[in-house]
């Protein structure tokens, strides 16, 4: 997990769900959740295992029930992956989770009920050293306030969240994160924006309900990209309907764009037009399918011709630059040798896993 923070970060305050930092410039964390029923262990643990092996820090899970809440604990005991417990409605729940070990819950106080319950749930938290995530989504904020700003646009989510804050604030309850989140991203985006300017607390970064993988990778891309621009966020959950595994890859591929976050394989790949010299399109798409499980970050280049081929590859760790009949394969900038064009993807797999490996054993050097 290579940090490179080129972009200038908000100075938030630190909390830690199990052992990941969030806030105060840590590593920017990637979260998601999980859609199995949570009384269904063994499939909701395999989904866990499955999202952290694509590169989720943090997998929440929905705890709806005290059967939920009991699964909870075994689900627990079973990895060692943070684990946030989502609660709506009932304050009960809630506190079952944190005895059952959750590493952090998330509530929407606005749907908790009476402040008493809340503080019931903050007592629980402070026993046992529990960060909350106050989990303000524009699809339930109360309704004084709705019928106060007649939407739930950003103002009323900005409400909210501060009556939230100084509930927290005044039973001494610092432990916690924010997200004020809208499936409208112009909404989000100005509520975090407000929002940062009243606090420092850190901030859970996403676009909630943002729809299937193409729209809601385009809607998260621009809201969650333009606030860490901004400098505002310390976590971010890409809400997608789709398998979560896909939200985990467009979270860390966000990150990988704003170069926030190296992780796994970057392809830099051209368009294609009528002067590429083999199918481009083809070999990306085929790369990256079996490619997805590395973890180490590289930059790949498959361009199809001379004209932009050679430029990219200089700046790749492995890059292929398309000539007719036999292309340009360049490693670490340098052009090396030309490989038959029907031997391209062998080429490229055999050179990146090669590259992984010397990384490796350089970084299992340094460690001793
Ligand atoms: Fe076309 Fe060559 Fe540019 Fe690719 S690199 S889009 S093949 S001109």
């Amino acid at each position: 997990m290579k940090k490179i923070n080129k972009i200038f970060r908000k100075k938030t305050k630190r909390i830690y769900i199990r052992k990941v930092p969030i806030g105060n410039n840590a590593v920017i964390s990637v979260q998601s959740m999980t859609t199995t029923k949570t009384t269904e262990i063994k499939k909701t643990v395999k989904q866990i295992m499955s999202l952290k092996n694509a590169g989720a820090d943090i997998v929440r899970i929905s705890v709806p029930d005290k059967k939920s809440a009991e699964a909870f604990k075994i689900i627990r005991n079973k990895t060692n992956i943070p684990l946030v417990a989502d609660i709506h409605f009932d304050y009960r729940i809630a506190i079952e989770s944190i005895k059952n070990g959750a590493d952090c819950i998330r509530i929407n106080p606005s749907n908790i009920g009476s402040i008493k319950r809340i503080q019931s749930i903050l007592e629980y938290a402070k026993d046992y050293n529990v960060p909350i995530r106050i989990g303000i989504n524009s699809g339930s904020i109360e309704k004084k306030i709705i019928k106060k700003y007649k939407y739930p646009n950003a103002k009323a989510m900005l409400e909210s969240a501060m009556n939230c804050i100084n509930i927290f604030e005044k039973m001494n309850f610092q432990n916690f994160k924010l997200s004020v989140k809208s499936s409208n991203v112009l909404d989000t985006i100005q509520c975090y924006k407000l929002l940062s300017c009243h606090t420092d607390h850190p901030m859970h970064l996403g676009i909630t309900e943002s729809g299937n993988l193409q729209n809601g990778t385009i809607k998260s891309s621009i809201g969650i990209g333009s606030l860490l621009l901004q400098g505002i966020g310390d976590t971010i959950r890409v809400s997608l309907s789709e398998n979560p595994i896909e939200e985990v890859k467009v979270g860390l591929k966000i990150l990988n764009a704003l170069e926030i976050r190296k992780y796994g394989v970057n392809i830099i790949s051209c368009p294609t037009c009528a002067r590429k010299e083999f199918d481009v399109i083809k070999i990306a798409n085929s790369l990256e399918k079996k490619l997805s499980n590395i973890s180490e970050p590289i930059d790949v280049a498959i361009m199809g011709c001379s004209v932009n081929g050679p430029g990219e590859s200089k700046i790749s760790q492995v890059g292929v630059s398309g000539l007719k009949n036999k292309s340009a394969l360049y490693i670490n900038g340098i052009r090396k040798k030309k490989i038959k064009n029907s031997l391209i993807l062998k080429e490229l797999k055999k050179n990146i896993q090669k590259i992984i490996e010397i990384k490796n054993k350089y970084r299992k050097k340094n460690e001793k």
